[in-house]
């Protein structure tokens, strides 16, 4: 497995790549990972010949009260989690090699991305969209696995893939949950073990949600937020809800009435950390 952090050496490596017919799997990451993460490793070594899995916690996509700075890092210990999951190269370029002096070009998705973690996090996206794009530029892989966890950012990446045109197919892999249902993330490390165990009201609504459309047959997004609100202050008092949103999962359009294509999605800070999940609202899947 290689380790490249230049550009240039990961276009080089990428053109030889490209001209020996290889299939090139993209996993962009900030690092720390987890089994979340290598989920994606996984199924990228599934759709591809030649796995590139990137490190980079992307400064354009945190605000300045953001955690940027505290952000966990552990890049040996990644490089090893990469190698035995089956990755070959891990691209880990430089922020100053990304955003050089005089950098003043972004790209920025509309409608999409201006709705719940748009609106909470207003330039969030535009940092992720410009990274990924220039990941893309960069690695030119044909297909790149994004994870459901972060649902908003796979819609809003796709979305930036069909418009700018790019031969790129945009994977999506369910989210992996810890044995109490919590989604893996690297921000989980900052928790003690009290505030941990009150993480779980994220994933603990999503259900009670899930489980009154499916035996109460309780489609009103309105009642089921209030269930949400309280199971959560339940669990954890002091959590502060950003936003609960029963949306369409295509549009990020809100809807009034739970159907087959709505997906739910909430922002929580938990004791200081700001944890995001979502689940589909009917079908098979994460209904323990
Ligand atoms: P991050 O390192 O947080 O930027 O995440 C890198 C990629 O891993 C993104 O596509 C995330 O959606 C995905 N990811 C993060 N946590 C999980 C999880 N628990 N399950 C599946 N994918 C995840």
């Amino acid at each position: 497995m290689k380790v490249v952090s230049s550009i240039i050496q990961m276009r080089k490596i990428t053109r030889t790549l490209a001209a020996d017919r290889k299939k090139i799997g993209l996993v962009p990451t900030m690092g720390f990972l987890h089994e979340g993460h290598l989920s994606l490793i996984r199924r990228a070594v599934r759709f591809s010949d030649i796995v590139i899995v990137s490190i980079f916690v992307n400064p354009a996509q945190f605000a300045p009260d953001e955690d940027f700075e505290a952000y966990p890092r552990d890049e040996k210990n990644d490089i090893n989690k990469i190698k035995s999951t089956g990755g070959d190269i891990v691209f880990i370029p430089k922020v100053s090699d990304i955003y050089p002096d005089n950098f003043q070009t972004y790209v920025d998705v509309e409608i999409i991305a201006k709705s719940l973690e748009g609106k909470s996090r207003p330039l969030h996206f535009r940092g992720v969209t410009t990274i990924v794009a220039k990941l893309f530029n960069i690695t030119r892989p044909d297909i790149a696995v994004f994870g459901l966890k972060d649902y908003q950012q796979a819609i809003v990446i796709r979305q930036m893939t069909r418009d700018l045109g790019l031969p790129i197919k945009i994977i999506i892999a369910p989210t992996v949950r810890e044995k109490d249902g919590l989604a893996m993330s690297s921000r989980n490390c900052y928790f003690n073990p009290e505030q941990r165990k009150e993480a779980v009201c994220l994933y603990e609504s999503l259900r009670i949600a899930k489980r009154a459309v499916k035996d109460e047959k309780i489609i009103d997004s309105a009642v089921l937020k209030g269930r949400m609100i309280k199971l959560i202050q339940s669990i954890c008092p002091t959590a502060e809800i950003d936003y609960i949103a029963f949306t369409d999962f295509e549009s990020i359009i809100p809807v009034k009435k739970v159907n087959k294509n709505t997906i739910c999605s909430l922002a929580v800070k938990i004791h200081g950390v700001r944890l995001i999940d979502n689940m589909k609202m009917t079908g098979r899947g994460q209904l323990l």
